[in-house]
């Protein structure tokens, strides 16, 4: 399925930890959706150039921008070039985020402060930016009947407890209550704040998961789906979210999980 190039014409668009993963798949779709993108990266500028190359040679508008989104000077110098480039913001994907994983008694605060550091102090500087843009420029009836659109990247671990990984299960749930509250506190100003929570999705974060056949069984037996999702799958919910198509929806977690979050366990009586 392909959008129309003109769903998200004139639109301008930030995608934090764009150049990889989900984060590329949302870039490359919303682009192609008709969305000027600014593709943020951490470290490492080849996979973002490359993205930025392959989206202008197909007429597309895009560049790549350096930050640490855990930084609140890295976040503010990317949002100003953002706007210098492209005259202001009509979408952020809160995507960034990483995973430091240790059992719960031997977790130290390094990586406690580091995950919530990127995958909530993160979404929470670039979602004030985003909406100081939003809510200086208002409404341009032309471009999209809302001011603005955060999505953020939440996961099922925002519901879902996972051993080994306190951290980042706790930074994905204090983005469910981030979000439902930026999203009470701007509604009537007319921004949409909703998260996508990507179930078990092949990316680098996550590749021993399901890499070998016996890993990847071992993972099938927790999607009902019966199989592992793609990028694809949580960039086509992306696009939707931030189209006037979701213009109702507001506030609100759209799980991308092949049904993990059914508790699959109990599929046959428990
Ligand atoms: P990924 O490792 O490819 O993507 C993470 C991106 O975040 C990378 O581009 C990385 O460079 C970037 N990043 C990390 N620290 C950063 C920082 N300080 N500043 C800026 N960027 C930074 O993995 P992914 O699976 O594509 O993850 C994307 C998002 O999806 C994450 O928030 C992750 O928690 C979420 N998620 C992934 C899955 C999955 O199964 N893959 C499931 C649920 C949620």
């Amino acid at each position: 399925m392909s959008f129309s190039p003109y769903l998200l014409k004139g639109q301008k668009a930030l995608i934090t930890g764009g150049s990889s993963g989900i984060g590329e798949a949302i870039t490359r779709h919303l682009a192609g959706a008709g969305a000027s993108v600014a593709v943020n990266y951490h470290s490492h500028s080849e996979n973002a150039e490359k993205i930025v190359d392959d989206i202008k040679s197909s007429q597309g508008e895009a560049t790549a921008i350096q930050a640490d989104v855990s930084k609140e000077d890295e976040v503010k110098a990317m949002f100003s070039q953002t706007l210098d480039h492209f005259g202001t913001i009509d979408i952020l994907v809160n995507n960034a985020g990483l995973q430091k994983d240790a059992s719960f008694v031997d977790m130290s605060i390094d990586q406690w402060n580091a995950v919530m550091g990127v995958n909530l102090t993160g979404q929470f500087l670039c979602a004030r930016e985003a909406a100081q843009e939003f809510l200086r420029r208002g409404v341009r009836p032309d471009i999209s009947s809302a001011a603005g659109k955060i999505i953020c990247i939440s996961s099922v671990h925002e519901i879902i407890p996972w051993q080994g990984r306190i951290n980042y299960a706790a930074s994905k749930g204090g983005i469910n209550i981030m979000m439902q509250t930026i999203a009470q506190e701007l509604a009537s100003q007319k921004v949409r704040v909703n998260s996508i929570a990507p179930g078990a999705i092949k990316t680098p974060i996550n590749k021993s998961a399901w890499e070998t056949p016996e890993a990847e069984a071992q993972l099938l037996q927790l999607i009902p789906a019966g199989r592992v999702g793609e990028v694809e799958d949580v960039a086509k919910a992306a696009v939707w979210l931030a189209s006037d198509d979701s213009d109702y929806v507001n506030g609100t977690t759209l799980y991308v999980d092949g049904g993990m979050t059914l508790y699959p366990g109990f599929s046959t009586g428990g």
